[in-house]
């Protein structure tokens, strides 16, 4: 097992095994047999961290037929002694969390302390699911049909392609792969080439927690090519992916010809709504936090902020106040806010959302570029009068953009709001109950938070209505993406007296 280190990350872990610059199948450290290498760097020094391998074709669907044969054994424990596996997974998530977050934060961008909550979140999810497989109760059925008893079980759908996106590189793995493995379905990871080694390093965790070898893999490569490869996979029976909505419609599509079980969680748009009856720093302040979470970089950001035009200028007052002590720096340095962009076309495609923005007619309130402490570094940037006729209205921006737009009254909202093709999820500030409840009823929005910017976590239904997804992860239903029903009617049992 070779173990090549960045001398950055070398330095910085308590255990150095965490780091690992290989794909993992069928339970080994695998290199590319073609020799292809990609280096993954700092977005925030734009220092290179290490070198993946990209995998040929013929090394995937290795990983299929390692996932194939370990799917016998796997399906045939009791859902008990999975829970065990899965609960030793998660104890060596919260013992190493503090590596795990170091890994996140140099390969993504973060802060620690948000990347430290990652780890938390991600890891709630391992025991959550452990549990959850315990529970995937089939039915009994009054029977219509004489002398037959009918009834439902739960069955593992298969084997479980999993491709995932840089912005949650650790949360967005476990979320999925928790679930299917609970439920006895071994996986392939296909994490995003940004952000690899937080994937890796499950890997070598779930290792020593006794997965056994080919339950949980992760592969890399060039992210097309793998894709297509694993949909087209007739032996793969289930895809969930996590990233944009233009790739997801590509995948969606490309699971056609297998009929694959497809769940999709895609981009967001999320509305910020702002009641007249509210404290407009309260309603500020939340704002504020529910925008610039991973440097804005999150499917759940507030992406438009719609005041009512009664407090609107106060707002914007509070908003501008309470975003200009938001400090940027290097995730690693302590008391940061606000990390790097991903990368070099992140910060393009920042800045061209606000150009656009100004040149049809928004005002730049606040957001000073100079100040930026390096090249793929955003600073936050507070514009007012957005119009539908914007990108930064229509586009899911993924940075620390803020547009804020007034409006008169609730018909008004709420038709501002659902303007969009995406609906996963929106925010509702405001005290006043008949407001709360016509809204919650007209969004449409898989997912709506009121009065609370946090609205994540292991029991919650996580997923968007129109083309923000299919499906949803967490909660009581998490685990039915990765279960088939099966139904049986055992016949000729003779009738309950014995005549
Ligand atoms: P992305 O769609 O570019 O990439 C996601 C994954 O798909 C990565 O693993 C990537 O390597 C792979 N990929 C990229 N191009 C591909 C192609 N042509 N064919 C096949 N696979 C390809 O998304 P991203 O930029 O990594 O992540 C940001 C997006 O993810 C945003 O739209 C965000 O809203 C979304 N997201 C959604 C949720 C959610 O729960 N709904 C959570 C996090 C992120």
């Amino acid at each position: 097992m070779n173990m090549k280190l960045s001398k950055t990350l070398s330095t910085l872990l308590d255990d150095p095994r965490l780091f690992r610059q290989y794909a993992y199948v069928d339970g080994k450290w695998t290199h590319g047999e073609g020799g292809r290498e990609e280096a993954v760097f700092d977005p925030a020094t734009g220092e290179a961290l290490g070198h993946i391998p990209w995998l040929e074709p013929e090394q995937i669907r290795g990983a299929v037929d390692a996932a194939e044969a370990a799917f016998v054994h796997w399906r045939a424990l009791r859902a008990d002694e999975r829970c065990e596996r899965l609960l030793a997974w998660y104890d060596l998530l919260q013992a190493h969390r503090e590596d795990l977050a170091t890994i996140m934060t140099l390969e993504q961008g973060k802060p620690l302390p948000d990347a430290r909550g990652e780890v938390e979140y991600g890891a709630s999810f391992v025991r959550w699911f452990a549990e959850e497989g315990k529970r995937t109760y089939g039915d009994t059925i009054p029977s219509h049909i004489p002398n037959a008893a009918l009834g439902t079980i739960k069955e593992p759908v298969g084997i479980a392609a999993l491709i995932t996106p840089w912005n949650f590189p650790l949360a967005m793995i476990t979320r999925k792969a928790a679930a299917a493995m609970a439920a006895g379905c071994p996986v392939i990871v296909k994490p995003a080439g940004e952000t690899p080694f937080s994937a890796l390093a499950l890997a070598e965790l779930a290792e020593r927690a006794g997965i056994p070898a080919g339950v949980f893999n992760v592969v890399l490569g060039e992210p097309a090519e793998v894709s297509k490869l694993l949909c087209a996979e007739e032996r793969v029976k289930a895809l969930s992916f996590t990233g944009s909505t233009r790739v997801g419609r590509l995948l969606l599509e490309q699971c056609a010809n297998t009929v694959k079980r497809v769940s999709l969680e895609l981009g967001g748009n999320a509305p910020f709504i702002v009641g007249p009856d509210m404290d407009p720093k309260e309603a500020a302040y939340a704002a504020v936090a529910a925008k610039f979470q991973t440097a804005g970089q999150d499917c759940l950001a507030a992406n438009r902020i719609l005041v009512h035009e009664s407090i609107h200028d106060a707002f914007v007052e509070q908003f501008a106040e309470r975003m200009a002590a938001l400090t940027v720096g290097n995730g690693l340095e302590s008391e940061i806010d606000l990390g790097p962009l991903i990368h070099r076309q992140a910060v393009e495609k920042a800045a061209s959302i606000v150009d656009d923005a100004i040149s049809r007619g928004a005002t730049l309130v606040a957001g000073d570029q100079s100040a930026a402490p390096g090249p793929n570094f955003f600073m936050p940037v507070l514009m007012t009068g957005v119009t539908p006729e914007m990108k930064v209205w229509h586009e899911e921006n993924f940075s620390p953009v803020a547009g804020i737009t007034a409006y008169s009254d609730d018909d008004q909202v709420i038709e501002m709001a659902n303007d969009t093709e995406y609906g996963l999820a929106a925010y509702v500030y405001t005290h006043d109950i008949r407001r709360i409840w016509k809204l919650l009823r007209a969004l449409e929005y898989g997912m709506v938070s009121v009065n609370s910017v946090k609205m994540t976590g292991p029991p919650v239904p996580f997923g968007g209505v129109k083309q923000s997804g299919l499906g949803r992860e967490g909660g009581i239903t998490g685990i039915d993406e990765y279960l088939e029903t099966k139904y049986y009617c055992l016949g000729a049992l003779g009738s309950v007296s014995g005549s």
